[in-house]
């Protein structure tokens, strides 16, 4: 498997199925070792040879596409491939001795139960990682990301057709995020950007979409009947921001966004309207941060 991470249905759900399938055959060493103490049956001669843990479905295909598991997370691989191969070294311990009717070691059972545990716990994580990915969803606010708007856009430009509505992009973005960041460190901030999602997502009505558009920068889509509307819904989302401060620890921080709205005309792109939006954005700066501003009418024949 070479295909860069996350670039296909197809590609994801294998992942995601070699994932499950090597929880599941992972878990089941349980009753294969109870059966091997109870009945002295024999786990099978490939599982007590030294080399199990490569000739394990799992662990040839972790050796084999470390690099790729790594693209998801660094340093992933390494640490399946050292855990898979210490809960297959406890399970051949523990299975010879009770094969040659000596006692077991305690150690080698308890090996088993940490490594099966922390195998099972890195292989759901990756799995949470995989999904994440698939879904294109930002792992610091949680929020979908821009790939596949124009997608949505073209959907929501045919609804406001239909209903007789009025789509407005509507661009939003944190002000003097670059304060925060310098000020209190990095990590503050991305407690800001997380704390803006939170608010936006709180705010707006759940049919609206909202994506992390890039950096501190939001956009949303709203259906309205009219730009009162949208417009009421940005004072709505000024108000949120301004009655509600970010508290970390004992620091509270006033968070502050500017908006840019645009109404779609009903043949513009979503690159036409996002542009507008941005020059709506950029005069709300200019004009003094903390408010929303209205662009100008779609072009003609957009
Ligand atoms: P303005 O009001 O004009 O928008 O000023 P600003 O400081 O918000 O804008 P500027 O574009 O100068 O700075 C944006 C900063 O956002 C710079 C960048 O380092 C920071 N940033 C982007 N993404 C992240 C992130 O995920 N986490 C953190 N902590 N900072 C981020
Ligand atoms: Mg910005
Ligand atoms: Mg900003």
């Amino acid at each position: 498997m070479d295909k860069p991470a996350g670039t296909s249905t197809v590609f994801v759900e294998d992942l995601l199925g070699r994932i499950d399938r090597g929880i599941e055959s992972h878990l089941e060493w349980t009753q294969r070792l109870l059966r091997c103490s109870v009945l002295r049956e024999s786990p099978g001669d490939d599982v007590l040879r030294a080399d199990a843990h490569r000739l394990c479905r799992l662990g040839g295909w972790l050796e084999r596409d470390s690099a790729l598991l790594d693209g998801f997370e660094a340093g992933i691989a390494e640490r399946l491939l050292t855990t898979h191969r210490k809960m297959h070294d406890a399970v051949r311990a523990v299975c010879q001795t009770v094969l040659a009717a000596r006692p077991s070691d305690p150690a080698d059972l308890k090996s088993f139960e940490e490594n099966q545990t922390r195998l099972v716990g890195l292989l759901t994580a990756l799995r949470e990682v995989v999904s994440d990915r698939a879904i294109r969803r930002d792992p610091l606010t949680g929020l979908p990301l821009r790939h596949g708007l124009g997608q949505t856009f073209m959907q929501r430009r045919s609804d406001a057709a239909r209903f007789k509505l009025v789509l407005h992009v509507v661009m939003i973005d944190v002000d003097l995020f670059k304060t925060v960041n310098d000020t209190y460190g990095h990590p503050v901030g991305d407690q800001a950007l997380r704390h803006a999602a939170s608010i936006l997502q709180d705010s707006l009505r759940r049919s609206d979409v909202l994506v992390r558009y890039g950096g501190e920068e939001f956009l949303a889509m709203l259906l309205n009947t009219g730009a009162r509307g949208a417009l009421a819904t940005a004072q709505r989302l000024l108000e949120a921001f301004r009655s509600t401060p970010m508290r970390e620890g004992g620091l509270e921080l006033p968070i502050r966004i500017s908006l840019g709205l645009a109404a779609v005309g009903p043949a513009e792109t979503l690159e036409s309207a996002v542009e507008r939006a941005d020059r709506a954005l950029l005069k709300a700066k200019q004009d003094g941060r903390d408010r929303a501003v209205m662009a100008g009418d779609p072009p003609a024949g957009a």
